[in-house]
């Protein structure tokens, strides 16, 4: 890992939204940030968005008018702290822009029948097809392999999750960013399967939303903790981490010393920051 500078043959990355389930707004979680999910992915000229929580909105802000005409959207799964960003998010409002959005779950389905019923009166004034941007709407079994183009292939996994989630890999001249969020771990920990997926890789991105404690009074809830993010990394030669899916009650006091005891196990690991870059060049 190196620090920022995006060149156009890099594999870049920015968190835009690193907490789990609800925002978390105030001056305690400013380190770390309060938007839900939301990780911009770059390589070259092409943009793959993952997951559409809050942090969707300040990424159409800045993207403005310079927001590619294609843009690929690729989401975890439907809950609501990972598309509730989406009408907010401003290439969506203009009229030369095509969204395509990108669902992966056991059955193929797209997103578009759920979203439908979500961005409808009377839950939302609007749905999503009376917004000005273009939508196109790509369903695929959890497992199956996306090609984005530009030499970006995406493997995907299913996780363990209430109704299921997709983990997605990004590899890019010879480079790789795994996005491991919503999951619960199971046992024996790692699972072979998801070993292999995220075998060596540049970064994880993992779902770490409680701490070993927490966990034995949240089991079944379809989370994980920040050691076994760490298990998981040292089975399949990982050399980053990034705890993600931040709970919205941890404040900064408590994630900076939670941040400390990660690091103490693996160099490579920390607490995602809302804001963050991370720049990998081609090898
Ligand atoms: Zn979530
Ligand atoms: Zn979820």
């Amino acid at each position: 890992m190196v620090e920022p500078a995006r060149g156009s043959d890099d594999l870049y990355i920015k968190f835009w939204g690193v907490r789990g389930s609800i925002a978390a707004p105030g001056q305690r979680f400013g380190t770390f940030g309060g938007n839900t999910p939301c990780v911009e992915v770059r390589c070259g000229p092409r943009l793959v968005i993952v997951d559409a929580g809050t942090g969707l909105v300040a990424l159409g802000v800045e993207l403005g008018a310079s927001a590619p005409s294609s843009i690929d959207l690729v989401l975890s799964h439907l809950h609501l702290d990972h598309v509730g960003g989406f009408p907010f998010f401003r290439p969506a409002l203009m009229a030369d822009r095509l969204i395509r959005v990108h669902c992966g779950n056991l059955r193929g389905e797209s997103a578009e029948a759920a979203l439908d019923r979500l961005f409808s009166p009377p839950l939302f004034p609007v749905g999503l097809a009376q917004l000005p941007g273009s939508f196109e709407h790509v369903g695929f079994k959890a497992g199956e392999a996306l090609e984005l183009g530009n030499g970006l292939t995406v493997p995907t996994v299913p996780l363990n999750h209430p109704g299921g989630a997709t983990g997605y890999r990004f590899n890019h001249r010879g480079r790789s960013v795994c996005y491991i969020s919503d999951i619960e771990h199971s046992e024996p920990w790692p699972p072979p399967d998801l070993s292999a997926f995220v075998k060596d890789a540049d970064l994880v991105i993992y779902d770490g939303m409680f701490s070993e404690t927490e966990y034995l009074r949240c089991q079944g809830w379809g989370h994980s903790t920040w050691e076994k993010g760490v298990a998981l990394c040292e089975a399949a030669g990982a050399r980053g981490l990034a705890i993600f899916h931040l709970h919205p009650q941890h404040d900064d006091s408590y994630l900076l010393g939670v941040e400390a005891a990660i690091k103490a196990r693996m160099p490579g690991a920390f607490l995602a920051r809302e804001g963050q870059e991370l720049t990998f060049p081609p090898l």
